[in-house]
């Protein structure tokens, strides 16, 4: 028997030797720099703050060297595959606007993007290694295995198949095919080259060099059910789809010296590696892995229903994933994140804290800078879905909304009241009667004077056409005209003899019209509002 016929009989009924994939998918025409990343997930439930930080540093670097990134799920453990888990990765990508250059549901040449749609590909260079007399059948049993393992544990040695413990490297081929005969089921295992006693070193691009243990375990490349490990698929999916740069967990540091023997066994170009630190919560005094299960702040959805959009939960990784990016952002108010260029070398190497109160804080700042007329498309989208009454009545009349938006907006120090969507209303419900009126809050306390005096004011005095500065000064003047004082020091000398300082005057005003002692210059809000609707609301202030 020949070693092709042997291979053959190994692993039947593949369609293609390793040659044509070889072919197939040609090295790609990349120029000086441009890199080639991929994000692999498991579908193992929706897309989360972790997932999206790992996928977030894929698609910057490949977008800043006008390289490729990709979409690679990875469900070759069918029992961590969840219900709708594969579609529902891409329909939360492109739900949030985050597009792959090529990969499940972005199209692409070096496909399937599935990894149990290459099942033919894994098993084609497996039947290279068994031909090169590099890979063998294990007809190990589970009851075996765990004998070993237990043995190993309770000695207090490496655990798993190496040099004696990997008894059948030594079956002859007759041994072989009599245990195939008797049905028995066996994986195909690498025939490790390596020594324990020799060293690898993984240089990571963001935790510098790392020295371990060549391995010498027999690693499982294809398993029972024909599919591979995430290690053997690791290494023919980043070769054959000409990966520069694979971005990953942490947790995937210590199967290196693995992934590096399949590449050198294979014969293939090693990627060069990062491995990111996970995104943690803070407990108390214990600091966790941030959990899909635990942890609604993880959930996309928890932010899309507040109304928190994608670019800013992007900004906030950004900011975790560069430690000079949000001074960079601070100095370029009108760039975009893909103005950055983000390096492995200003990663952090360590755990990352997830701090929800940066991100909000990271929100009020980005829509402190957004246009009136953007904030408001934004509102009106997210209104629709989430409260239809708020859009009918930011709709009734755009342009006043546009200009209640714009209060203090389009200025040096644009004001940060609104992190979410959500928030808008809470923020500016007072501009609109119908909001107000149905408003049971309680009015803050202020000094009030006589409501004669207020009348006065807004029936003689004020001017919708009035700017700012002559505004002010009328206010001024006609408060000084009724008793109030302009001097803070004159009116401490005798405070009984005034109705407050002029400054009270106008917490009156302002109490009046949003029953807060805190709202945006007063001024825009009187000048909006108009006089019958003002006269309107100091009735119901003194009743
Ligand atoms: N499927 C692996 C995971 O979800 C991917 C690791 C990798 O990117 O290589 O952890």
């Amino acid at each position: 028997m020949t070693n092709k016929e042997y291979a053959d009989l190994l692993l039947p009924n593949v369609e293609h030797d390793w040659t044509y994939y070889e072919e197939k998918y040609p090295k790609r025409d990349l120029k000086e720099g441009q890199m080639v990343t991929r994000f692999a997930p498991s579908p193992t439930g929706f897309v989360h703050m972790g997932s999206l930080y790992a996928s977030f540093l894929d698609l910057q670097v490949a977008k800043q060297t006008n390289g490729v990134c990709m979409l690679r799920i990875e469900d070759t453990d069918g029992k961590r595959t969840v219900e709708n888990g594969v579609q529902g990765i891409i329909d939360d990508f492109k739900n949030l606007n985050i597009n792959f250059t090529e990969g499940m549901g972005f199209g692409g040449n070096y496909g399937p993007y599935l990894q149990s749609d290459r099942k033919d590909i894994y098993q084609a260079y497996a039947k290279k290694l068994i031909e090169e007399d590099k890979a063998y059948p294990c007809f190990a049993t589970e009851e075996y295995l765990n004998e070993i393992r237990e043995y190993q544990a309770q000695k207090k040695i490496r655990i798993g198949i190496y040099k004696k413990y990997a008894k059948d490297r030594d079956l002859s081929r007759d041994e072989v095919l009599e245990k195939i005969k008797n049905g028995e089921k066996y994986v195909i295992r690498l025939k490790s080259p390596g020594d324990f006693d020799n060293k690898v070193v993984l240089h990571d691009l963001i935790k510098g060099d790392i020295e371990m243990p060549e391995n010498d375990i027999d690693e499982v490349i294809i398993k029972s059910d024909g599919l591979p490990t995430y290690h053997f698929a690791h290494a023919i999916d980043d070769h054959l789809m000409h990966t520069t740069h694979v971005i990953r967990g942490d947790e995937w540091v210590s199967s290196y010296p693995k992934h590096e023997q399949f590449f050198k066994v294979l014969g293939f170009e090693m990627p060069k590696y990062a491995h990111i630190a996970p995104i943690s919560k803070r407990e108390g005094n214990i600091v966790r892995k941030l959990s899909k299960r635990k942890d609604e702040d993880a959930a996309i959805s928890y932010y899309v229903k507040k109304g928190i959009p994608t670019e800013v939960i992007r900004l906030y990784l950004a900011t975790i994933c560069n430690y000079d990016f949000e001074e960079w952002y601070t100095a370029n108010p009108a760039k975009s994140i893909d103005d950055f260029t983000f390096e492995f070398n200003k990663c952090p190497i360590g755990v990352t804290v997830f701090d929800i109160e940066k991100l909000m804080s990271i929100s009020k700042i980005y829509f402190s800078r957004l246009k009136n007329t953007t904030l408001f498309d934004m509102l009106d989208k997210y209104t629709k879905e989430y409260d239809v009454d708020f859009n009918n009545i930011i709709n009734k009349d755009k342009e006043y909304t546009l200009n209640i938006l714009n209060i203090e907006r389009d200025i040096e120090r644009p004001r940060k009241d609104i992190g979410a969507l959500e928030e808008v209303k809470s923020s500016i419900w007072y501009m609109y009667p119908e909001l107000f009126d149905a408003n049971t809050e309680e009015y803050a306390e202020v000094k009030a004077c006589d409501k004669q005096i207020v009348i006065d004011y807004l029936n003689n005095v004020y001017d919708v056409n009035d700017d700012q500065e002559t505004w002010f000064n009328k206010v001024k003047e006609f408060a000084v005209n009724n008793n109030y004082c302009a001097d803070k020091k004159v009116y401490k000398e005798d405070p009984d003899k005034y109705n407050g300082m002029v400054s009270d005057f106008c917490a009156l005003l302002r109490i009046i019209i949003c029953k807060k002692n805190q709202s945006p210059n007063i001024y825009y809000l009187i000048k909006y509002l108009g006089k019958d609707e003002l006269l309107k609301r100091v009735e119901l202030f003194y009743k």
